[in-house]
């Protein structure tokens, strides 16, 4: 049993850290959010005072936050994480991030003594409440042995990426895909129901043939094929509909430095930013099936 700090314990981080638990590790919790903190202390974890109080006297340290800003104010600086932990001790960031801001904060934690990863997820909310999520991970290849039992505990996938940023990389690129891939599923549905193709019809052939995608067989897009879907509870996140723009960002800020032409994910991101702009916070990124349906918004 080992002594493990967790700090974001929102949609991802709650599930994450309750199979921490369950691995039968001792966690210490912090969120500004108050709430969520007293609902894992409920089922056995402790509270800490700030994000430094959690990295204190543990051997690993987690954290999935929401973005680069987050991440760098909660590691550096002398009031950070990174001040605090004592020399050893295993950080691993799970947040999605840039991949110069995961650079930086995995190499201020090297230069202090302490070993990182970087160490993105695929998978969503009900993976990281089964432990199921596909880790991608950058670091040295003893600090990715350090970090992969803790990451087994979350995943069902741990893959080590390369150096330090490449999990970003990985997460980025990915993402990418997934944005693109559910504009071109929900646009096919849209011309299937003007060709007067039922959806629970071309679910069933295209889940059997080339246009097989995880946006189509884990997540469709329209009501009923897959029961599990947030078009079938009013498109409610899951994945909210900005992070997906943040990822896709990412992705064209990587693009634009590294010299790669991206079209379609420029275009997906114009997509998802008009989309954001035009729904509530907790919109599924799925439902921009209805914003595409509406032909006079795009
Ligand atoms: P979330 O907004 O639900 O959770 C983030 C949590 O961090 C919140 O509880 C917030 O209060 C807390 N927080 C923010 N700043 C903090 C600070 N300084 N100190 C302590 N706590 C702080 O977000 P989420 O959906 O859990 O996503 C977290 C990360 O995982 C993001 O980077 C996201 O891109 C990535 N991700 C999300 C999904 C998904 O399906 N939601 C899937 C894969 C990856």
């Amino acid at each position: 049993m080992a002594k493990v700090g967790f700090i974001g314990l929102g949609n991802m981080g709650g599930g994450m850290a309750r199979n921490i638990l369950k691995a039968g590790h001792k966690l210490t919790v912090f969120d500004l959010n108050e709430q969520v903190v007293a609902d894992i202390c409920a089922v056995g974890a402790t509270a800490a005072s700030c994000a430094v109080d959690a990295a204190t006297n543990v051997d690993a340290v987690i954290t999935m936050l929401p973005a680069g800003k987050h991440v760098k104010s909660v590691y550096l600086g002398a009031e950070g994480l990174i001040a605090a932990a004592a020399p050893g001790t295993i950080m691993m960031d799970c947040s999605t991030i840039d991949v110069d801001s995961a650079r930086e904060v995995v190499s201020a934690a090297t230069s202090a003594g302490l070993k990182m990863v970087d160490a993105p997820v695929s998978g969503g909310v009900a993976a990281a409440a089964a432990g199921s999520l596909t880790f991608m991970v950058g670091g040295t290849e003893g600090d990715f042995d350090s970090a992969e039992k803790y990451l087994n505990s979350m995943g069902a996938n741990i893959i080590h990426a390369g150096k330090a940023g490449s999990g970003q990389a990985a997460k980025i690129c990915n993402n990418m895909m997934l944005g693109i891939q559910m504009i071109s599923v929900a646009e096919a549905f849209i011309l299937a129901e003007k060709l007067g193709l039922e959806a629970e019809k071309l679910f069933a052939i295209s889940s059997k043939a080339s246009g097989q995608c995880w946006s189509l067989t884990s997540y469709c897009p329209v009501p009923g094929p897959v029961p599990t879907s947030p078009a079938n509870n009013e498109y409610k996140a899951g994945f909210a509909a900005a992070m997906m723009l943040k990822d896709l960002r990412l992705s064209q800020e990587a693009a634009a430095s590294a010299g790669a032409v991206t079209p379609l994910g420029a275009c997906s991101r114009d997509l998802y930013e008009k989309f954001t702009e035009m729904s509530a916070d907790d919109m599924d990124f799925s439902g921009i099936i209805n914003m595409l349906r509406d032909d006079s918004s795009v």
